[in-house]
């Protein structure tokens, strides 16, 4: 191959832009950037060696080297793991392959402050290496190759970059950074050891760096450092998680938190154990206190790490954590699975069950753990005051994830409803549980009622609410997406059933009284010819017209049968795309109310009908079929 000139792909041009001019709030982290990719190198060499151990070729022991020289003002670092062809310098170095960067790249907001977080949590690798380096030069061999095989990459990160075959007999990389006129605070071996010991202490990989000796200056010069030849090792080079928990400081924890997660933010809480039994592993798992840009993205790769006696096995091991908690975030270290697994391997194996079921038990207790500390009570020790309202910060990021769960993890129900808030009409924030709700039910009340809605204001002005207040009956106030979905899965609470308010024939039970019932009974006997109308005048859009009690000021409101889907999320499903059988409504009407009563001979009574319907539309947030012919029955009433 003769040197050849390429042009980067246009997103890595526009990355690079942002890299050379607005990354300079934390520069440092271009060193745990180029450290984590040869970490990761190394770890493609471990693997596909366990079916090729001829790729270890002469130097079975791996690690990466970082060399500061001041005269030629580079800094480099060299992994002797899995290295780059020809072929790969030019598509990895080159283009943007993962869709995760790509979409980091679209997130950009040219705020400097916002951009480089979002750089820490993507961690775009490679070319973070332009924020302190003017020219770059990667020269690599992969294993396995030819010595004269190797590549050498070069690019100063503006629009193109070289690449030209060399003789390479090191297997591996060495990425040489030209270090700008401003970057040479990177050219002192104490400040590289300092940088080493705040991001990559806990990379299992020695990372070794050579030796410096202080040397008088002879005949009046001033002394200097000078190198002795001789490589040591600085950082701890083991795995965090093989360590006892005693010999662990929490900032260990928390910086091999924000290595392994790329969050700049400490975890709101971890839990380290080593679990032994009929299969034996590992668990370190962490709560985020932030939830990620990707969250909601179904392919999402899940943040537990797999390990298999400390050997690196993949990265997104989904079947390691069940869905509804794919934001934990940590390693799992079997000791059981063998070291050529594969990802089908994974979904059918028992061990793998057994530690699934294992995680999502001990990330349960973490949660329920915030939860039972909410509240730091008087007298309470510093950690238990440390951990006051991390809870509500936690279910604030992740609360419509957890609720998943009780859709896909049945053996764990009862334990996710436990930790399930909800605003209500007693208060605005979300901090109701089904166990508080309970506690303050009414003498005779036998259901715990709630509601769901878009949002909270939509439910809190619903019409259905109107005889709760009236009575001081609370309900929960439901507004996440995921809520009715997942209450579909759940009927009960403790004993005590669950019951819409916007659902099924109204029925407070012991609630009302005999007079209430009985005056009930009777406007609906009386009313009962106008009922038959109403019925034959809205027979396209009600499937019943009905009296109802739990109406006080709404003249009508609408229902779906009990168990039925309710009109906001049959509306959502439907702009999703999805096919409805288009049920119908109930109608209910409060017999009480002015406007009903003036059904009864009106000459208007079609248009009333209506209008009644359409208006009980509106207010629980749909549209009338026909807009301009409801505004035509309400402008020819006004006139
Ligand atoms: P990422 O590591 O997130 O994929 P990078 O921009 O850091 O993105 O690196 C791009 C690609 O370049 C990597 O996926 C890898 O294939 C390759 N690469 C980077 N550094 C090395 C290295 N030290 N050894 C081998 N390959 C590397």
């Amino acid at each position: 191959m003769s040197k050849q000139k390429l042009s980067f792909q246009a997103e890595v041009a526009q990355l690079l832009h942002l890299v050379t001019h607005s990354l300079y709030s934390n520069r440092e982290i271009f060193l745990r950037e180029l450290i984590s990719n040869a970490s990761d190198a190394c770890d493609k060499l471990r693997f596909e060696a366990l079916n090729n151990a001829s790729l270890y070729e002469d130097a079975p022991e791996l690690e990466v080297r970082i060399a500061v020289d001041k005269a030629a003002r580079t800094l480099t670092i060299t992994d002797n793991g899995i290295g780059l062809s020809q072929q790969e310098a030019i598509d990895n170095l080159g283009t943007i392959a993962k869709s995760g960067t790509r979409e980091f790249v679209g997130k950009l907001s040219g705020e400097q402050k916002a951009d480089a977080q979002l750089i820490g949590q993507f961690g775009v690798g490679f070319y973070s290496g332009f924020i302190v380096a003017d020219r770059i030069s990667v020269e690599s061999r992969r294993a396995g190759l030819p010595a004269a095989e190797g590549v050498r990459w070069s690019s100063t990160g503006t629009g193109d970059f070289e690449v030209e075959a060399i003789d390479r007999a090191a297997r591996g990389t060495s990425v040489i950074l030209h270090l700008r006129d401003d970057a040479a605070d990177y050219l002192e071996g104490w400040q590289i050891r300092q940088i080493v010991g705040k991001y990559s202490d806990h990379i299992s990989l020695p990372i070794k760096m050579e030796k410096e000796e202080w040397k008088e200056g002879e005949n009046d010069q001033p002394g200097e450092m000078v190198k002795t030849g001789e490589w040591e090792t600085v950082n701890q080079a083991s795995a965090l998680w093989t360590r006892p928990k005693k010999d662990i400081t929490d900032e260990q924890y928390t910086s091999f938190y924000q290595q392994i997660s790329h969050d700049p933010e400490a975890p709101l809480s971890w839990s380290h154990n080593k679990v032994e039994g009929s299969t034996e592993y590992t668990q370190l798992l962490y709560l985020p206190g932030k939830a990620p840009h990707d969250l909601y993205n179904r392919e999402k790769v899940a943040g537990v790490k797999l390990y298999v006696k400390r050997v690196f096995i993949m990265d997104d091991a989904d079947s390691l954590m069940p869905g509804y908690l794919r934001f934990v975030q940590g390693v799992v270290d079997s000791a059981d699975l063998p070291l050529n697994v594969s990802r089908e391997l994974l979904q059918e194996s028992r061990d793998v069950k057994a530690i699934r079921e294992g995680c999502t038990k001990r990330v349960l207790s973490m949660i329920e753990d915030l939860a039972k500390h909410e509240v730091a009570a008087d007298g309470a020790d510093d950690d238990a005051k440390a951990k006051a309202g991390r809870f509500s910060s936690f279910y604030k990021e992740f609360g419509p994830v957890l609720k998943e769960g009780l859709t896909e993890d049945f053996s764990n129900r009862e334990r996710i409803a436990k930790l399930l808030r909800y605003a209500s009409t007693t208060t605005d924030s979300v901090s109701v549980s089904f166990a508080d709700y309970k506690a303050r039910m009414k003498d005779g009340q036998e259901a715990i009622y709630y509601i769901t809605a878009d949002t909270l204001a939509a439910a809190q002005n619903s019409p259905q609410l109107e005889v709760f207040r009236k009575k001081g009956i609370e309900v929960l106030l439901m507004t996440d997406r995921v809520d009715e979905w997942a209450l579909g899965y759940v009927h009960e609470f403790d004993g005590t059933p669950l019951q819409s308010v916007a659902k099924g024939q109204f029925d407070l039970g012991k609630l009302q009284d005999e007079a209430e019932k009985k005056a009930a009974e009777e406007a609906a006997e009386s009313f009962k010819p106008v009922l038959a109308k109403l019925k034959e005048a809205l027979k396209d859009k009600a499937l019943d017209v009905r009296v109802t009690t739990r109406l006080v000021d709404s003249p009508a409101c609408l229902v779906v049968q009990d168990g039925g889907m309710s009109m906001q999320l049959a509306r959502m499903l439907k702009q999703a795309g999805q096919k409805m059988p288009d049920t119908k409504p109930t109608l209910e009407v409060n017999a009480e109310h002015a406007l009903v009563k003036k059904l009864d001979g009106s000459v208007h009574f079609n248009d009333l009908a209506h209008i009644l319907f359409d208006q009980a539309l509106l207010a629980e947030g749909g549209l009338p079929d026909d807009p301009a012919a409801y505004v035509k029955r309400v402008n020819a009433l006004l006139v």
